[in-house]
C-alpha cells in the first residue's frame, strides 16, 4: 500500500474504531471498491451508496456517513486534495493538521503518522495501555486516561527502538498481547511469557513512573 493510501485508510479507519477488525476491514473494502479512496470520490459519493456500506459498521451509521464526507470535505478544503504533504511536515505540526479531521485525537494522529513511516513515540490503544500499566510502566488513573497515557508513554520511552516500523511492530503485538491473554477482566497470567517481570503479578515489581518525579 501506499504512503498516501495507509494515510488516507488511517483517516477512515478511525471514523470507524469501535468495530471489531473483520468488520472494519469489511466496510473498507467495500468503500475502496465501490467508492474509491479519494477525497473527491467520498465527498460526491451518493448518500444511497454510502449508507449501506456504513450499516455494514453497525449502529449510528449515518453519523459514520457524515464523518466520510465530513473528512473528506475537510482534505479538500484544508488540504487542497494532498494529504501527502502532512507527512513531510515537523512532527507537532502534523499531529495538528491530522487533529483537525473528525475523532482524531493525540493518539489516533500518532498512529497514523506511525503507520505512514514517522514516528516520535509510540501510540497505545486501550489494550496496549492496558498491558504497559499492568506490566509496570506509568501510573494508573482510573479518572484521569490522558494522564495515566501521558506516564506511560513517556515511562516506556527509554527502552523503545527508534524506527516507525520497529514502533508499529510493537504497538501491534501490545494490542494482540492485550486482546488474547492480558484481557481487561480476566488476564491469562499463568500463559503470559513475561508473567516473572509483570508488577500485576509481581507487586514487588518496581513500577517505572517518571511523572511522579515531574
Ligand atoms: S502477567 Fe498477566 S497482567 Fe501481566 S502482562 Fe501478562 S497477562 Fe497481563
Amino acid at each position: 500500500m501506499s504512503t498516501l493510501k495507509k494515510l488516507i485508510a488511517g483517516l477512515w479507519e478511525n471514523a470507524c474504531y469501535l468495530l471489531p477488525d473483520e468488520r472494519r476491514a469489511q466496510v473498507f473494502e467495500g468503500l475502496r471498491s465501490q467508492v474509491g479512496l479519494t477525497a473527491e470520490a467520498i465527498e460526491s459519493a451518493p448518500r444511497e451508496v454510502l449508507l449501506p456500506l456504513a450499516t455494514l459498521g453497525g449502529m449510528r451509521p449515518e453519523t459514520r456517513v457524515f464523518r466520510w464526507q465530513e473528512i473528506a470535505r475537510i482534505t479538500n478544503q484544508q488540504f487542497a486534495g494532498d494529504l501527502e504533504q502532512i507527512l513531510k511536515w515537523p512532527y507537532a505540526k502534523a499531529k495538528k493538521a491530522l487533529k483537525l479531521f473528525p475523532s482524531v485525537g493525540d493518539p489516533g494522529a500518532e498512529k497514523i503518522l506511525m503507520f505512514c513511516g514517522v514516528a516520535e513515540r509510540l501510540p497505545l490503544e486501550s489494550n496496549g495501555l492496558r498491558v504497559l500499566t499492568r506490566i509496570g510502566y506509568g501510573r494508573v488513573h482510573l479518572k484521569n486516561y490522558g494522564a495515566m497515557y501521558k506516564s506511560v508513554q513517556e515511562a516506556i520511552a527509554p527502552e523503545l527502538p527508534h524506527s516507525a516500523v520497529a514502533l508499529s511492530k510493537a504497538h501491534l503485538l501490545l494490542r494482540e498481547h492485550g486482546k488474547t491473554l492480558c484481557k481487561d477482566k480476566t488476564p491469562a497470567c499463568h500463559e503470559c511469557p513475561v508473567e516473572d517481570l509483570c508488577a500485576f503479578r509481581n507487586p514487588a515489581v518496581r513500577r517505572i513512573d517518571v511523572t511522579e518525579r515531574s
